[in-house]
């Protein structure tokens, strides 16, 4: 409705201005957001109603020389107490770092042409021009990417792997089945700026020698999926995927499989399976997706924002990634900033920046003059960080010590009003759902610890019980099967960890 309203003004008005659609500018809770170039005027919140006067006084500037727009909408802006700031002064852009998101926002993500204009497909032309796949790979190893899904296994040895392993037919997998909750990074970049995956893959697919690729989506993203495919095509059309890409004799193609939303389809085994067709359920490994994967062929398989890397350290190099991050984890992580938070939305940070800068220098702090409690990072596999690290920076190694993880990137800020146990009881019980029942320590263990946790809250509760739960989520820990089962009791034993004196509050108070 805004941007018919915009369009409508502007034409009325004969003023020499277009209006782009772009995927998300990042600030969601304030949104819709109007991004006003050159000027770089940033209105927050903007109704229909509004565009008219936007219209006016870019109408005024263009008729009369005299009229400065920037002074003019200031004034316009104190007067009426809308929100619109230069962009440069925006809060939440503060102390970010784009790479993976350096197209979002600002490209139409349903041209190919806006993508082109911005820099896409010049690192792939660079690859099938001028360099061979041990150039690539060492680029990556010397970038210091490491897997942004989660585990963060280097990624130039999971493309060395898979291009090593002996075989003719070889696979590129994207995994974009993002399920945790609060989660919205994968889609975000789907939906923003789908030529980065793309690329990203495309450079994959001649380093390991593959020619098709096949995106695993969330059903749930209909509008990822509608611009991925519509970019997919109009690669298609340009020369950019299919057969002899740029008049080289490289062929590489890509599909779209959609995923129907369950949690552990995102495990690398289950959501080969699920793209065969089989039930989603992972399997023992070895062997590897890079020795085994889909269709029993060796496969790469990365996240989306693993790949939207790609072509900006190969454009850039090596070393100008590398300076981003810390020495042992370098280059840029995406971030869904939700929860308590002043600016819920979607941030990009060099790896290592403290948490508190991203919830009160970024996010703006937390809303309602309440305080910050903690912060639950990576989803229902990760873990809690309480108030006294808020300066802890967030790189995989200092998160591990706190007995949380990176994870892929959902960041849940908490108040004081928060009960932690309670935090933990909804992320047990997601998990204990979405458990896909193979193995033992994880069907039946989850749901035992979720009984324990159900009768704390429910003034039943004892205190051996605390002991019950650590002791039986370490032993989940060990002996489950997949990723999914390893790391479902860690809500729990970080809450415990952090927050034992309110297991103890709840169970006492109701004795
Ligand atoms: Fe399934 Fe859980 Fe076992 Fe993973 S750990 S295979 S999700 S039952």
């Amino acid at each position: 409705e805004v941007m018919e309203a915009l369009e409508s003004n502007l034409k009325e008005l004969a003023v020499d201005a277009s209006v782009k659609k772009t995927g998300c500018l990042g600030p969601c809770a304030r949104g819709p957001v109007v991004m006003i170039e050159p000027e770089g005027l940033f209105y927050e919140g903007v109704h229909p109603e509004d565009c008219r006067e936007i219209c006016e006084t870019l109408y005024k500037a263009g008729k009369n020389g005299t009229v400065d727009p920037i002074e003019h909408l200031l004034h316009y802006n104190r007067a009426e107490q809308r929100s619109v700031v230069k962009v440069d002064e925006v809060d939440f852009y503060r102390g970010q770092a784009k790479i993976v998101l350096s197209r979002c926002g600002v490209v139409d993500p349903d041209s190919i042409e806006d993508a082109i204009a911005c820099g896409a497909y010049t690192a792939l032309a660079k690859v099938l021009n001028e360099e061979d796949a041990d150039k690539v790979i060492d680029t990556l190893k010397i970038s210091g990417l490491r897997g942004r899904g989660g585990a963060g296994f280097p990624t130039w040895l999971k493309w060395d792997f898979t291009r090593k392993s002996p075989g003719e037919e070889k696979y590129v997998l994207c995994n974009a089945d993002e399920g945790d909750p609060g989660a919205f990074m994968d889609r975000s970049v789907l939906e923003g700026d789908p030529h980065a995956l793309i690329e990203g893959m495309a450079i994959a697919g001649k380093t390991i020698g593959a020619d098709h690729g096949v995106v695993y989506v969330r059903a749930e993203y209909p509008l990822a999926v509608k611009r991925l495919g519509h970019a997919i095509e109009a690669a298609k059309e340009s020369g950019l995927l299919g057969e002899n890409i740029l008049g080289s004799e490289f062929n590489f193609d890509i599909e779209i499989r959609m995923g129907s939303g369950a949690f552990v389809c995102g495990e690398e085994t289950a959501l080969i399976a699920s793209i065969e067709g089989k039930r989603g359920e992972p399997r023992p490994r070895p062997p590897f997706p890079a020795n085994k994967g889909l269709w029993g062929k060796p496969s790469l398989l990365n996240n989306v924002e693993t790949y939207a890397n790609i072509a900006g350290i190969i454009k850039k190099g090596a070393e100008w990634y590398a300076s981003f991050g810390t020495t042992e984890s370098k280059g840029t992580k995406v971030f869904a900033l939700a929860g308590a938070i002043s600016t819920s939305g979607l941030v990009e940070v060099p790896i290592g920046t403290c948490l508190g800068e991203v919830v009160f220098d970024i996010g703006g702090g937390i809303p309602g003059g309440k305080e910050f409690k903690a912060a639950q990072i990576g989803g229902p596999s990760g873990g809690c960080i309480p108030r006294e690290y808020l300066n802890v920076p967030l790189d995989y190694a200092s998160l591990q010590e706190l007995g949380a993880i990176m994870g892929s990137g959902g960041l849940i800020v908490m108040d004081d009003d928060t009960c932690m146990v309670d935090v933990a009881r909804y992320f047990l019980e997601f998990v204990q759902e979405e458990s896909c029942g193979k193995c033992t320590p994880c069907r039946v263990g989850t749901k035992r610890m979720l009984e324990i946790l159900e009768r704390i809250c429910n003034g039943k509760g004892e205190m051996e019980d605390i002991d019950r739960l650590i002791e039986l989520g370490t032993k989940i820990k060990e002996t489950a099967l997949c990723g999914l089962g390893q790391t479902a009791p860690n809500p729990v034993l970080s809450t415990i960890r952090h927050f034992r004196h309110e297991y103890e509050e709840h169970i006492r108070d109701h004795h």
